[in-house]
């Protein structure tokens, strides 16, 4: 029988346990939310943020801007929550809209208050392995794996998709964590063959339902990424959960697996950045 990890389950401990150590050492932190625009999904994910902060007992102060804000307004607020003391962490929600330069609004917002693990030198950080922010999804998916008892050393682990939020950062990760990790992307001969070898398959490749039995090694981990809303409105991921599940190990959920963990290790993040 393959174990389903409970990414609910084990987001709700990490939050419980933040909740009490915030309690306990009287940590003082408030998180910035920046949203440009009103993209619907946008607007679930900034209020589960919110929440979050809410539940463990830290502060969060929102800018709901317009669309139309420009490259230059959305940089000055990101100087002036840089300089302000109060603010430990600064969240900028992506997508931006098609006229402001992403990777410049990331670039400038001070590396101490990095909690997304987006900036340059977070990213850096963890390629040469010293402490600092680390992309939230990929940090849940290596506590997903610690917290359910799935050794990394020594293992053949296979991310499918290198996107900078996702794909390099889970790479990177694994590796930290001594397993063997081999990247696949769009450009990848051979893919099923390479997966087949995997005893960790991490998906994030952003299509439905893609990865089906054919991929997947016997008694091999499978970590879904991704989300999709199917036509009938039901939610689905990159793997193609009914059909891999007889043969696999341990599997995430979609609903229920790695996209709770997300939240979770953002209010790690800003737990962190508070200096503790
Ligand atoms: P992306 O589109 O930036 O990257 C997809 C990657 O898949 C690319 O690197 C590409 O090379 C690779 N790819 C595409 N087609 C391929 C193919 N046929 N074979 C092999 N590789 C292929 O996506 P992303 O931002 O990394 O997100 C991936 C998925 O994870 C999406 O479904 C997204 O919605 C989801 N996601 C979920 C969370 C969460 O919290 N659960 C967070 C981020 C992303």
């Amino acid at each position: 029988m393959a174990k389903i990890i409970d990414g609910k389950l084990i987001s709700a401990q990490i939050k419980d346990e933040l909740k009490e150590k915030v309690a306990k050492e009287h940590i003082k932190a408030t998180l910035a939310v920046i949203q440009v625009g009103n993209d619907p999904a946008s607007c679930v994910y900034v209020g589960n943020k919110k929440k979050a902060c809410e539940y463990i007992g830290i502060g969060s102060r929102s800018y709901e801007l317009p669309e139309e804000t420009t490259e230059e307004e959305l940089l000055d607020l990101v100087d002036r929550l840089n300089a302000d003391d109060e603010i430990k962490g600064i969240l900028v929600q992506l997508p931006l809209p098609k006229t402001i330069d992403e990777k410049k609004v990331i670039n400038r917002i001070s590396p101490d208050k990095d909690v997304d693990g987006f900036h340059p030198q977070s990213v850096g950080r963890l390629c040469i392995g010293e402490d600092g922010f680390v992309s939230c999804t990929p940090a849940g998916i290596i506590e997903l794996l610690k917290r359910s008892g799935i050794p990394i050393e020594g293992r053949e682990c296979t991310v499918i998709g290198r996107s900078n939020i996702v794909g390099k950062p889970m790479a990177l990760l694994l590796l930290a964590n001594n397993g063997t990790v081999t990247v696949c992307h769009s450009r990848t001969k051979d893919l099923k063959e390479i997966c087949k070898r995997a005893d960790i398959l991490v998906v994030a490749v952003g299509k439905p339902k893609m990865i089906t039995s054919e991929y997947i090694k016997e008694g091999a981990v499978v970590i879904d990424v991704g989300i999709h809303r199917t036509e009938s409105g039901k939610l689905c991921g990159d793997v193609d959960y009914e059909d891999v599940l007889p043969h696999v190990s341990a599997i995430t959920p979609v609903p229920g697996g790695v996209g709770p963990m997300t939240i979770a290790m953002l209010m790690v993040n800003c737990v962190k950045a508070a200096g503790f």
